[in-house]
C-alpha cells in the first residue's frame, strides 16, 4: 500500500502529507489499496511552479541526455513489472497476464521515445531570394499535462509522458481518481532513472480543481487528455482562454467487420481478444460485429462456443481471463445496454448476467453475445464499455461501410476479408485513425494512434506523437 507520506516524499515535497487523501479500492472485492492526496487548487498550483522551473533546465539538455534517462525508465519499468501488474490489477481489476501486457506496452512508449529524442531534426529549404536562408528549428512548446483515464493507467500516461520528455517538455500528470497508484510508481521509477525532480509531477484530487487550476494557467502551454468525448469537449471550450494547445483520445465505438470471404478462424480468434480484453474496458474494443448474412450464424456459434471457456474472476486468480468492471455505474451502463437490445428484438445468445465469482463484488459481467442488433438499439449508437459483443448482419460490401460509418465516433475499425481488391477498398472508405485489417490488436508504439471525429485530435504513438510537443519555429536569414 502506497500511504499519502510516501507519495508526498517522491515527488517534488509539494504535498502536505497530512491534508485529506483520496482511497483508493480494489473493483474486485472492495478492500482498500491506498490512499493519495486530495490536492488543493493550491498545491496543483506549486506543482506547476515547479513544474515550470524544471523545464527551464530539461529544454537545455541534449536529446542523447534525455534518451538515455528514458531508456534508463524503460529499463526500470521491465524490471519491476511484476511489481507494478500487480499494483495495476488491484486498483483497476484486469487480469494479471494483461496487467504484465499493459506495463510492457507502456515501457516500449518510453524505450520508443528514447530513439525519438535523437532525431528531433530541423529544416533548411531554399530560399527564393540570393541572400536569404531558410531554416525550420523544432523546440519544445514548454510546459504540459495530461489527464489520463482509469482503464489503462499505466500506459495512457507513457504514450504522453516518453514524447512530451523527448522533446524536452515538462510534464504534470493528473490521473484517474481510481487508479492513481500506477502513476506514482511511475514517477517513484522516473526519479530512479535520472529524471531531475520537477520535469514529471503527479497531482491528485477532485477533477474539477485540478483540471481547473492546470487549464487557466497560462504557462501550460499543452494539455494531453485521454478519456470521455464529453470531458473533451469541455476541455476545448477552456483551452480556448489561452489558446492552449489540445491533444485529445476520446471515446470509440469500433465496428468489427467479418466478410464471407474471411478466414474464419482468424476472425473468431481476433474477436475474441478485441472485444473481451479488460472486459471490453477499453476506447478501441470492438462494439459492433457486422458480419455478412452467409456466415453470420456460423460465425456467431464460433464466437459464443470461444466465450464459453473465458473465465470471470479476481485478476490475480489464476487463470481469469475477465476481471470486474470498474465501478457500480459501469455495469448499471452494461446492463442498460443488454436491457434495451433485448427489449427492441434482439436475442441472447450468451451470458447477459452480471455475476459475483467467489462471493466477489456484483461488478462482473458474464461475457455476453447478442444477436439480431439493430440500428435503432442503444448498443448500436453508444460506447458500451464492457465484455459484451452485439452481432448485425449485413448483405453487400457498401452496406457495410455505411453501417461502419454511421457514428460519431473515428477511433478504430477492424474488417476481416481475404481479397485483397476489398481490404484496400474498404480500408480507404473507412473512417477512422485505425484500421485493423484482419488484424484485432493493432496498437504498437511505432505507430501513429488517434481518432477522426469526435474520438480526438492529434496522434499518439510513431514519430509523429513529437510533433505534439514541438513548436515549429520559421528563421529567415538575410545574408
Ligand atoms: P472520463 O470520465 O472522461 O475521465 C478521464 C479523465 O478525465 C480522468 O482522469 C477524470 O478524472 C478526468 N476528468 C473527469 N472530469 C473532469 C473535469 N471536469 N476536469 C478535468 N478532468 C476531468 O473517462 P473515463 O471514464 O475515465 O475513461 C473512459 C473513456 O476514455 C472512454 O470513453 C474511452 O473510450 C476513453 N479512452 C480513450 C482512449 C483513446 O486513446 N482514444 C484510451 C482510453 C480510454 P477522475 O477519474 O478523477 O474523475
Amino acid at each position: 500500500m502506497i500511504t499519502a507520506t510516501q507519495a508526498a516524499a517522491i515527488t517534488t515535497g509539494t504535498w502536505d502529507p497530512n491534508g485529506p487523501t483520496l482511497a483508493v479500492y480494489d473493483p474486485a472485492t472492495d478492500e482498500l489499496v491506498g490512499v493519495v492526496p486530495q490536492m488543493s487548487a493550491t498545491e496543483v498550483l506549486q506543482s506547476i511552479e515547479a513544474s515550470i522551473v524544471a523545464q527551464q533546465q530539461w529544454r537545455e539538455t541534449t536529446g542523447l541526455e534525455r534518451s538515455k534517462v528514458l531508456q534508463r525508465f524503460g529499463e526500470l519499468m521491465r524490471d519491476q513489472e511484476d511489481r507494478l501488474a500487480k499494483l495495476l490489477t488491484h486498483e483497476q481489476g484486469k487480469p494479471l497476464s494483461e496487467a504484465l501486457g499493459e506495463i510492457r506496452y507502456a515501457a516500449s512508449f518510453l524505450e520508443w521515445s528514447a530513439g525519438e529524442a535523437r532525431r528531433i531534426y530541423g529544416e533548411t529549404i531554399p530560399a527564393p531570394r540570393a541572400n536569404q536562408r531558410i531554416l525550420v528549428l523544432k523546440q519544445p512548446i514548454g510546459v504540459t499535462a495530461a489527464i489520463t483515464p482509469w482503464n489503462f493507467p499505466s500506459a495512457m500516461i507513457t504514450r504522453k509522458l516518453g514524447p512530451a520528455l523527448a522533446a524536452g517538455c515538462s510534464m504534470i500528470v493528473k490521473p484517474a481518481e481510481l487508479t492513481p497508484l500506477s502513476a506514482i510508481a511511475l514517477l517513484e521509477l522516473a526519479e530512479m532513472a535520472g529524471l531531475p525532480s520537477g520535469v514529471f509531477t503527479v497531482v491528485t484530487g477532485v477533477p474539477e480543481t485540478v483540471g481547473n487550476a492546470i487549464m487557466t494557467h497560462p504557462a501550460v502551454r499543452m494539455m494531453s487528455f485521454t478519456g470521455s468525448t464529453a470531458v473533451g469537449k469541455m476541455l476545448i471550450e477552456k483551452a480556448a482562454h489561452h489558446v492552449m494547445r489540445l491533444g485529445l483520445e476520446l471515446g470509440g465505438h469500433a465496428p468489427f467487420i467479418v466478410f464471407d470471404d474471411a478466414d474464419l478462424d482468424q476472425a473468431v480468434k481476433a474477436a475474441v481478444a478485441c472485444k473481451f480484453r479488460n472486459a471490453g474496458q477499453t476506447c478501441i474494443c470492438a462494439n459492433r460485429f457486422l458480419v455478412q448474412r452467409s456466415i453470420v450464424e456460423q460465425f456467431t456459434e464460433r464466437l459464443a462456443g470461444e466465450v464459453d471457456r473465458l473465465r470471470v474472476g479476481h485478476g490475480l486468480a489464476e487463470g481469469t481471463h475477465i476481471g470486474p468492471l470498474i465501478n457500480d455505474r459501469a455495469v448499471e451502463k452494461v446492463t442498460l445496454h443488454i436491457e434495451d437490445a433485448l427489449n427492441h428484438g434482439a436475442e441472447l445468445v450468451t451470458g447477459g448476467t452480471v455475476l459475483s465469482p467467489d462471493n466477489l463484488t456484483s461488478r462482473f459481467m458474464a461475457p455476453t453475445i447478442l444477436s439480431g442488433v439493430t440500428p435503432n438499439m442503444r448498443i448500436f449508437r453508444e460506447e458500451t464499455f464492457g465484455p459484451v459483443a452485439p452481432i448485425t448482419a449485413f448483405d453487400h460490401e457498401t452496406e457495410a461501410i455505411s453501417l461502419a460509418n454511421a457514428s460519431d465516433y473515428g477511433l478504430a475499425a477492424y474488417f476481416f476479408t481475404q481479397n485483397a481488391s476489398r481490404l484496400m477498398r474498404v480500408a480507404e472508405q473507412l473512417e477512422y485513425g485505425i484500421i485493423g485489417a484482419n488484424d484485432g490488436a493493432p496498437s504498437t508504439a511505432e505507430a501513429p494512434f488517434g481518432g477522426m471525429k469526435q474520438s480526438g485530435l492529434g496522434r499518439e504513438g510513431g514519430h509523429h506523437a513529437m510533433d505534439e510537443y514541438l513548436e515549429v519555429k520559421y528563421v529567415s536569414w538575410r545574408i
